[in-house]
């Protein structure tokens, strides 16, 4: 996103049901040099915002969707976009949309009125070109030095709710429907955005915050997978645990309990662990492996292909799935070896009778090698990027 001058074109987002209104709108602020984005649907809106947005174009009358709605998503994420408001509703209705906005703490550059002239339209990327950088005096310095946090800063945002789960779809491969969901947590800083997992659980791991981290996302999650039932869905997800965790004897009970007492069940909920965090410890973790999979629970080996697992210690597991790291999917089209790490791990995974999961799916190449393969499940940005839970679609 920068011109020939070296300079940042802004980036503007816009969401409006109607494709042809969308590329309209994009397509001025594309000639006024703006990056634009557009999208016709919340799902796409939800993934592609990011924090750094100059200006966001909100139509507020779409069908099967509710701007309002989106409205509190914007609050709740703290975005310093300035907002356009359009409708063809009456003035009023813009108004007091605007006033929500306004109460909820978001900038409002301005309102469409449908139909407009393309004038009011170049006049509202004016005043986007003209405010301040929304992220540069507040947020730039800090996001281009990768923030990183320390335990205090954590347990405060563990205190505050800041911690939360995102979910992320793992889609058959054959009919491509949504089988599950992987939940990923997400720090939302009111100043800093969204951060990644990355920057904050290996800090979690060392300074004994992660029992913490993991209970209040386990439950969240959990609450959310309640509240789907009572919507007539049949939730299944996966949770990531910790090295840590496999550590706790009581864990198989702890979790056992967290689940029937939300009237959920364990079968439809499995756990990653990671193929290294397997082999820090390997009977003691075996313990409690063993244990979660007498009471029902699914069993995953992450990122398999990144450890050094033997054959003996994969086939006495007691794992029902295996998931094959994104690193060898992302070189297997371009790299003789990887390729042949997949190939082979699929096939030990079939073998042993576990279900096969490829991660990191970003393009319909990779799909297709994975299917070729015989993988049961993919999961990547080609298919569904994680999001919370109020974009989530289960169909
Ligand atoms: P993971 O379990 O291997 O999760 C998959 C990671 O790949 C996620 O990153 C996901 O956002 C990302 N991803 C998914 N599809 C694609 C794709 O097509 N391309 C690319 N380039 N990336 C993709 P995320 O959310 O940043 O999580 C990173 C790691 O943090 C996870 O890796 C997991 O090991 C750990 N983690 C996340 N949430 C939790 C948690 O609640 N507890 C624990 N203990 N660990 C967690
Ligand atoms: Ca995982
Ligand atoms: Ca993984």
């Amino acid at each position: 996103m920068t011109d020939n001058a070296g300079t940042r074109r802004p980036p503007v987002l816009i969401l409006d049901d109607e494709r042809d209104m969308c590329e309209l709108v994009a397509d001025v602020g594309d000639d006024m040099g703006f990056a634009t984005q557009w999208c016709d649907n919340f799902e796409d809106f939800a993934c592609r915002y990011s924090i750094d947005l100059r200006g966001i174009f909100l139509d507020l009358a779409m069908p099967g969707m509710d701007g309002i709605e989106i409205i509190r998503f914007l609050g709740d994420n703290n975005s310093a976009a300035h907002l356009v408001l359009m409708s063809g509703h009456d003035v009023h209705v813009l108004d007091a949309a605007r006033r929500l906005a306004e109460g909820r703490g978001l900038k409002v550059a301005g309102v469409l009125h449908k139909p407009f002239v393309l004038a009011d339209l170049a006049a509202l990327y004016d005043i986007l070109a003209a405010v301040d950088d929304p992220i540069r005096p507040a947020v730039a310095e800090r996001a281009a030095s990768r923030y990183v946090p320390d335990a205090a800063a954590l347990d405060a945002a563990l205190a505050q709710g800041h911690v939360t789960p995102y979910f992320q779809p793992k889609f058959g491969v054959a009919d491509r429907m949504v089988k599950g969901a992987e939940v990923l947590a997400r720090w939302i800083d009111p100043d800093r955005g969204i951060i990644g997992p990355d920057q904050f659980i290996p800090l979690a791991e060392k300074e004994g915050l992660i029992e913490r981290l993991t209970g209040t996302i386990i439950d969240q999650a959990l609450d959310q997978c309640r509240a789907w039932r009572g919507q007539g869905i049949q939730p299944r997800i996966a949770l990531n645990l910790s090295p840590l965790s496999l550590r706790n004897l009581d864990l198989p009970e702890v979790l056992l309990r967290k689940v029937t007492s939300r009237g959920l069940f364990p079968d439809t909920i499995t756990l990653e662990i990671t193929e290294t965090a397997l082999m820090s410890d390997y009977t003691a973790s075996l313990d409690v492996l063993t244990r979660l999979r007498m009471r029902r629970f699914g069993l995953s080996i992450d990122d398999f292909g990144t450890g050094y697992s033997s054959l003996k210690q994969l086939q006495h597991g007691p794992f029902t799935e295996l998931k094959v790291d994104q690193a060898f999917i992302a070189k297997a089209l371009v790299e003789e070896g990887s390729l042949a790490i997949v190939e082979s791990s699929v096939q030990l995974g079939h073998r042993l009778g576990m279900k096969v999961v490829a991660e990191g799916v970003e393009t319909e190449a990779q799909m297709a090698m994975i299917t070729g393969l015989g993988c049961e499940e993919a999961q990547g940005y080609l298919l569904g990027r994680p999001r919370p839970a109020e974009a989530f679609e289960w169909e």
